[in-house]
């Protein structure tokens, strides 16, 4: 164990979590964090809206999205080179495949943010979609898009497209993992098993 663990520390993992909004990838990234020794999480949301604050142009995190996606782009840059520039054993980076914009679905990995990223590891997190409905409800700390349950359908088959592109652009492996309803646990103990793999 302790040889898997010294190979991870050197090995430099970055395990990329991507999913639809209110699925749970920070839950479940928080508590892989938590079992991983030395592990990190760089949530590139939080360094967008950073930027954001800066610039004057929100208030909260969930008024990003409706920016001029010119706009978004500018943040989207500032949070990938920051990304870029962070370094350790497994470093996991919480973020979107897509962002469902007045403009469109744009994507969160475009080429050049693969290429800061480096993701080695994509992992792309679902749960059945009235529990993702419900999830977005009850969470009085954001305001999601509340949608119907064939729009959060649609937005989890394009996640599939989505990270299908993403893993031919990078190269990475990518996994599915279910985040069923009270085992965000289970969801975290499969990326356990991912980077204890990944350590061998
Ligand atoms: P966003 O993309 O908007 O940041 P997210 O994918 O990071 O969303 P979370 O914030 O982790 O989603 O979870 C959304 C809500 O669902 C939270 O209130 C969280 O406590 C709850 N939740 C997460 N996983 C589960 C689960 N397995 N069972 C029940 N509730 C869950
Ligand atoms: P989150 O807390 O993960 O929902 O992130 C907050 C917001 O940051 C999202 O709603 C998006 O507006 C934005 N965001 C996160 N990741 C990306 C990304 N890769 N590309 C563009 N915007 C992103
Ligand atoms: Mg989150």
């Amino acid at each position: 164990m302790r040889e898997s663990s010294d190979r991870r520390e050197s090995m430099g993992l970055r395990i990329v979590v991507v999913g639809i909004a209110g699925v749970g990838k920070s839950t479940v990234v928080s508590k892989s964090v938590e079992a991983i020794k030395g592990s990190s999480v760089a949530v590139f949301g939080t360094e967008m809206f950073e930027a954001a604050k800066k610039l004057k142009w929100v208030k909260h995190r969930d008024e990003m999205r409706k920016l001029p996606v010119e706009n978004q782009k500018r943040l989207q840059r500032i949070a990938a080179q920051k990304i870029s520039r962070s370094r350790g054993g497994v470093v996991f980076v919480d973020t979107h495949l897509f962002i469902r914009t007045p403009e469109g679905f744009w994507p969160g990995l475009p080429y050049s943010v693969i290429e800061a990223l480096k993701p080695t590891h994509l992992v792309l997190i679902e749960a059945d979609p009235e529990e993702i409905l419900s999830r977005r409800k009850n969470d009085t700390t954001r305001y999601r898009d509340i949608l119907t349950t064939e729009e959060v359908q649609t937005e989890l088959t394009l996640a599939r497209t989505f990270l299908s592109a993403a893993s031919l652009v990078s190269g990475a492996p990518i996994s599915f993992i279910h985040n069923r309803e009270g085992k965000a646990d289970e969801a975290a103990r499969v990326i356990l098993n991912m980077v204890a793999n990944a350590a061998k």
